[in-house]
């Protein structure tokens, strides 16, 4: 079955939509809504009561060929459950029995269609999102408001605000100001409250560009976090990288690790320039295919 996986809302809620339909052990939800009353959808399979790996993506606007790469996989997935045949020789239908897997594919469906659409898909906030793009020449990732998701999260908030200020980041604006407190967007509460309510055993948080693996937070020690790390890179050709220094806080994945100390992640897909290509996605998928499938399971 092949889908459309551009990931612009309403061609994502087609595809979610339709994947619904081909896939009936495929549960949808939304967990919260964005600035603009738009639904963050999760998409879930396999035993999440007992304990689930989540992937997000979309977290940055520009970066919205994540969103389509974590469709993408998951349709892979499900296929390969309905077959009964194995992906990345992992027999999904049983694995999935022990841990299920949770997809938020767009954690900022606003910042992705401001991304993909301009200002004027900011419905009632599309003269601020005009404003705050006019005093910068940086391209958009944040949310309607301006307010960068992964700078908003509760993990050295206060060290992060400082840095950001030193930087000029005071205001609004399209990407790297993280808000004036942790969690004052509607965006990171829906998943940071999604997480907590649930057994999340791994955190996969999906960027680009770069092909690089973050695995750390602030030298807090997490079981197997290193070992899941170096698999991942293993498995996908992406570089580890050590502590990504000061600017290393704020971000789901510092979030995650700090609260639960559990392996959590961000991984950088691709190379080149954001918004990267959607001809990027297929060689993309291919590089990383084995890495994401063997997430799930590790
Ligand atoms: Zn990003």
């Amino acid at each position: 079955m092949k889908h459309d996986f551009l990931p612009s809302y309403d061609q994502m809620l087609r595809t979610i939509a339709k994947m619904c339909e081909t896939y009936p052990q495929l549960h949808l939800h939304s967990i919260g809504k964005s600035v603009l009353k738009r639904d963050i959808y999760a998409l879930s399979v396999g035993n999440v009561e007992k304990e689930a790996a989540i992937f997000v993506g979309g977290t940055h606007g520009q970066e919205w060929l994540t969103a389509s790469l974590l469709l993408l996989f998951l349709d892979d997935l499900l296929s390969s459950v309905q077959s009964g045949g194995p992906l990345e020789e992992i027999d999904f239908s049983l694995a999935l029995q022990k841990r299920g897997l949770v997809i938020v594919p767009a954690l900022n469906p606003d910042g992705v269609e401001i991304a993909l659409n301009g200002p004027e898909s900011a419905r009632w906030r599309k003269n601020c999102v005009k404003k705050i793009m006019n005093k910068s020449d940086l391209t958009w990732q944040a949310n309607a408001r301006g307010v960068d998701l992964n700078h908003n999260f509760d993990a050295g908030f206060p060290i992060l605000q400082k840095l950001e200020r030193e930087a000029g980041f005071c205001s609004p604006s399209p990407r790297r100001y993280g808000g004036k407190r942790a969690l004052s967007e509607p965006e990171s509460r829906a998943i940071v409250k999604y997480v907590r309510k649930h057994n999340i055993s791994r955190l996969y948080a999906f960027h680009s560009q770069g092909e690089e693996i973050f695995y750390e937070y602030d030298s807090i020690p997490v079981p197997l976090g290193e070992e899941i790390a170096q698999t991942l890179s293993k498995l996908s050709g992406y570089e580890l990288v050590e502590n990504a220094g000061l600017y290393s806080h704020g971000g789901l994945k510092d979030w995650f690790i700090k609260e639960f100390r559990r392996p959590g992640f961000t991984i950088e897909i691709g190379k080149g320039e954001n918004p990267l290509p959607l001809s990027d996605l297929d060689p993309i998928y291919r590089k990383i295919r084995r890495m994401m499938a063997a997430a799930v399971i590790l």
